[in-house]
């Protein structure tokens, strides 16, 4: 694995006649092996043919970019779906002290890495859902429980996901008083 900094992303593809897509890597810095984590998009150009292959398959792969990134000191991760991969890198890489996650799945099964996430951050960790209900699961989107708290306090804000959530997130937080550089964001669609 090359380096990396928790938060870049790889871009992948079967081979050059296919559009390459980008992932973040959801692994940690001193892992062996490069994660990532994909929704299946059924109509999608990449996403079937990576759900096809078999152990042995090869894959084009770019080094890691990007400028998803953060600091020491307090800040809270919010995320939709797939977008919690980078938190999974830096929690993976140990970068948590100070650090809220807010993640927000329309299944329970969507809450990845939950149980990680509970015993890592141990209170520090809002997992919303909309679809569905669970025990200490906030019912409804991360948005509405931003709207509906206190603002954490925190030195920046990372945002990771789809745009609506990203932009409504963005729009929430710069309301209540974040300034503009403080919030972060990597829109995945
Ligand atoms: C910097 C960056 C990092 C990204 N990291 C990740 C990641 O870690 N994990 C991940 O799953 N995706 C990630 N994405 C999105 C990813 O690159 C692809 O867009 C996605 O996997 C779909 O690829 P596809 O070729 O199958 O579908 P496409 O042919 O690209 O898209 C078909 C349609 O599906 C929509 N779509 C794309 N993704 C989704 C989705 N998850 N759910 C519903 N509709 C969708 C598109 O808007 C489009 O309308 C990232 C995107 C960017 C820009």
């Amino acid at each position: 694995m090359w380096d990396f900094v928790p938060g870049q992303s790889i871009a992948l593809t079967l081979d050059l006649r296919v559009p390459a897509r980008f992932y973040s890597i959801a692994s940690g810095t001193g892992d062996s092996l490069a994660d990532v984590l994909y929704d299946l998009v059924p109509e999608g150009v990449l996403t079937p043919r990576l759900s096809g292959l078999q152990p042995g398959d090869e894959l084009l792969c770019s080094r890691p970019f990007g400028a998803f990134q953060d600091d020491r000191g307090p800040s809270c991760w919010i995320a939709t779906g797939t977008g919690i991969a980078p938190y999974i890198s830096m929690a993976r890489s140990g970068g948590t002290e100070g650090k809220l996650l807010i993640h927000g799945s329309r299944t329970i099964a969507g809450l990845l890495d939950r149980d990680f996430f509970s015993s890592l951050l141990d209170g520090r960790y809002v997992p919303c859902c909309t679809r569905e209900k669970a025990d200490g699961v906030f019912d409804g989107r991360p948005t509405a429980w931003l709207s509906a708290k206190p603002l954490p306090v925190a030195e920046r804000y990372l945002l990771c996901g789809n745009s609506g959530m990203v932009v409504d997130a963005r729009d929430i937080l710069i309301g209540r008083g974040v300034k503009f550089a403080d919030v972060i964001a990597e829109i995945y669609f």
